[in-house]
């Protein structure tokens, strides 16, 4: 006899087993269910029968359970409002950020694929961050040109080559993320 064989013969006795206790026991269950929903309907119809008594209570006690109950509907109401209302991160991904579109996708909580397109006819832009290998400049900063009008810089990044500028983006993002500026799209 296989392994496998003697091992599905061993479940099925544990499950005849099993059923066998659940049928003995059947009676029993359906007798504190029975019991349960009786219970139940008691507590109902002698709540609801209650109800309609007449009851002496203080002025002040009823005025007090009215604003108690209006303050739990207000922070109810206030707080579903809030949920709703409250815009997620992961649906921004597009921005316009020192003069060029900016695109990226949400991999979890990470900014990933960031790239800039130019706002006027839409083409990828290219990268120049040339200064930054160039001794004799003043300042390093990557510009961001588009090829398709006429070679012109739609953005200009300073501070560092395209990593560091594609950094600074990022950090952007993040800081309107933050302050919840993002929402405002
Ligand atoms: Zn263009």
């Amino acid at each position: 006899m296989s392994e496998n064989s003697a091992k599905s013969i061993r479940n099925g006795v544990i499950a005849t087993v099993i059923g066998g206790v659940i049928l003995m026991l059947i009676p029993s269950v359906r007798g504190y269910v029975s019991s349960f929903f009786s219970w139940l309907w008691s507590g109902i119809t002698s709540l609801w029968s209650a109800l309609w008594v007449e009851h002496l209570v203080f002025g002040w006690i009823i005025v007090l359970i009215t604003v108690m109950a209006l303050i739990g509907l207000v922070t109810v109401v206030l707080f579903l409002r809030e949920i709703l209302g409250k815009k997620d991160f992961h649906s921004y991904t597009e921005d316009v950020i020192h003069g060029a579109v900016w695109r990226w996708r949400w991999t979890s909580n990470n900014i990933s694929g960031l790239w800039c397109f130019c706002p006027r006819c839409e083409a990828t832009l290219v990268y120049d961050d040339s200064t930054c290998r160039n001794y004799l400049a003043n300042t390093s900063r990557t510009d961001f040109i588009c090829e398709n009008c006429n070679n012109s810089v739609i953005a200009s990044i300073n501070g560092g080559n395209k990593s560091y500028a594609l950094g600074a983006i990022e950090r952007e993002i993040d800081r309107k993320v933050r302050t919840k500026e993002f929402e405002k799209h």
